[in-house]
């Protein structure tokens, strides 16, 4: 085919349950594509010299070479080449903000073009091989003598244990919840990310020798210094960032009503049945505040509201999340913030808000809001839920003198990921703040090789495969 009728094809659309049932059930709502749709949009690939997809992909996937593969009907060895990079492509493809990564790079998607749907591409490729009954997990390596402790089970736990137990390094993962997967399993909705697909990746875990213990919260039930004595020669920290920034209104601890998106989120999606009421305000503009929307319409609630500071140009999420959330009716308040809860008998009755104004560009490259004198406006709530971001809980660290960050996530050496102590490394969003899970697997990645030259008493920093930029 030539360049000319490869920018000739359309982009191709997914199928998607309609707003009307979908809200109904936590089932996926995007369906994969089929084997037709597949490649013709792997064709539309115009496989660059240079491909900028790849330093886009936070995982640095070849996506040139898994879709040539693709086009030539050889799907397995496609899925191999994702494999040699990911640890959790089936979640990836699904969850990723590809405009943001690599879709976000692609040629074909600059000015008014649309990008590869590489994140789709992905996902056929995995679920090819789910369909198919293929082998999806190289073969374990046989363990030594030398063992690492995960505190964690997130993505970035999940891929350090993934990488080393290939090497033959035995590994415990350590997770204080009842479940495993992290933010996968209590924080991203079963309808962006069905659940069978995060047990198939613990379970290939343990079927590679990776022990996993739940209930066990480091800092609190054993300590650091005791995985120490109990013999674990290197220890990674993966325990993401899951303390709730507070907006600092009057009565946002004690008013009945308010809660935080990724405790409400947590509860929910461990089996808690909570009803948030009527009416639903939640705060922030990322995935956080949409998936709380999404997660109360589906709880039914029946009016839910997202307030954001700036206008629908700044907001940090994805077209396509904001066209789901749209669809299935919530309204989104721009340009407009909460400045006061208002109770009866301590009960949440009403949220103040005040509109914005945009103005110059702050330190982070966006236009700051500036409050409209006079512009307050009133929304009825029976409940509130900021969700504009979190910090990292330091219970695992518990007296350790381990070097932090001003903000509080941990210092590590920029390219290897080991902390202020030896034998002590960190990955994913306790290094980085909350991020996306492709930057945690990379992390995982890094850590792992990091680890395995520690244990081997090689130079952390020469000569590596992986290191961070
Ligand atoms: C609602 C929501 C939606 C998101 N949507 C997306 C998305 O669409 N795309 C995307 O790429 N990213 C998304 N993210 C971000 C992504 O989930 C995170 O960046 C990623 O999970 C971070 O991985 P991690 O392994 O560093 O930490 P986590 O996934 O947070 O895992 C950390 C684990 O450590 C455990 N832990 C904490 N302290 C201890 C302790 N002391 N002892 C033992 N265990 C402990 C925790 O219980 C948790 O299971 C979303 C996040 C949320 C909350
Ligand atoms: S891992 Fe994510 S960013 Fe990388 S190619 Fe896959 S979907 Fe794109």
């Amino acid at each position: 085919m030539k360049p000319k009728e490869r920018l000739a094809i359309a982009r191709q659309m997914p199928v998607e349950v309609t707003p009307e049932v979908r809200v109904g059930n936590y089932e996926e709502i995007v369906e994969g594509y089929s084997e037709f749709t597949a490649i013709l949009e792997a064709q539309r690939c115009l496989q660059c010299k240079k491909p900028t997809c790849i330093k886009g992909c936070p995982i640095h996937n070849n996506i040139p070479q898994f879709i040539a593969l693709l086009r030539e009907q050889k799907i397995e060895e496609a899925y191999w080449v994702i494999r040699k990079t990911s640890s959790l492509p089936a979640v990836c493809s699904r969850v990723c903000p590809h405009e943001f990564q690599c879709e976000g790079h692609c040629i074909r998607g600059k000015g008014k073009g649309q990008s590869v749907a590489i994140g789709m591409l992905e996902r056929y490729i995995v679920d090819w091989m789910v369909e198919n009954n293929k082998s999806m997990h190289q073969a374990c390596a046989i363990p030594g003598d030398k063992k690492v402790a995960i505190i964690g089970s997130g993505p970035a736990g999940m891929t350090v244990a993934y990488w080393l137990s290939h090497k033959g390094i035995p590994c415990t993962i350590f997770e204080s919840l009842p479940v495993y997967g992290g933010m996968l399993t209590v924080g991203i909705p079963p309808f962006r990310l069905p659940r069978k697909i995060i047990n198939a990746e613990i379970e290939a875990l343990k079927s590679c020798g990776v022990t996993l213990e739940h209930e066990i919260t480091i800092g609190k039930d054993k300590s650091i210094d005791d995985l120490r004595n109990e013999g674990f020669d290197a220890i990674f920290n993966g325990v993401g960032a899951h303390v709730s920034r507070k907006l600092g209104l009057e009565g946002e601890g004690s008013t009945e009503g308010v809660l935080y998106a990724v405790e409400y989120l947590r509860k929910i999606y461990m089996g808690d049945n909570i009803d948030l009421g009527h009416n639903v305000v939640v705060v922030g503009g990322g995935s956080v505040a949409i998936d709380v929307a999404r997660t109360a319409l589906r709880q039914g609630s029946m009016n839910v509201f997202i307030l954001y500071r700036r206008s629908r140009d700044e907001m940090p999420t994805s077209a396509d999340e904001l066209h789901h959330l749209e669809e299935e009716g919530v309204h989104i308040e721009f340009l407009a913030a909460p400045i006061r809860i208002h109770s009866a008998n301590d009960k949440l009755t009403k949220i103040e808000c005040i509109r914005m104004e945009l103005g110059d560009k702050d330190d982070t490259g966006r236009r700051k809001p500036i409050p409209q004198e006079g512009s307050n406006f009133l929304i009825e709530a029976d409940s509130f839920v900021p969700a504009i971001s979190q910090n990292v809980d330091h219970t695992a660290d518990k007296g350790l003198k381990v070097d932090l960050m001003p903000w509080g996530t941990y210092k590590t050496d920029e390219q290897t990921l080991q902390t202020s102590i030896d034998y002590l490394f960190a990955g994913g969003d306790s290094v980085l703040g909350p991020q996306t899970v492709a930057k945690a697997v990379y992390q995982g990645k890094v850590a792992a090789e990091s680890i395995e030259r520690y244990l081997n008493g090689q130079d952390l920093k020469k000569d590596r495969n992986f290191l961070c930029r």
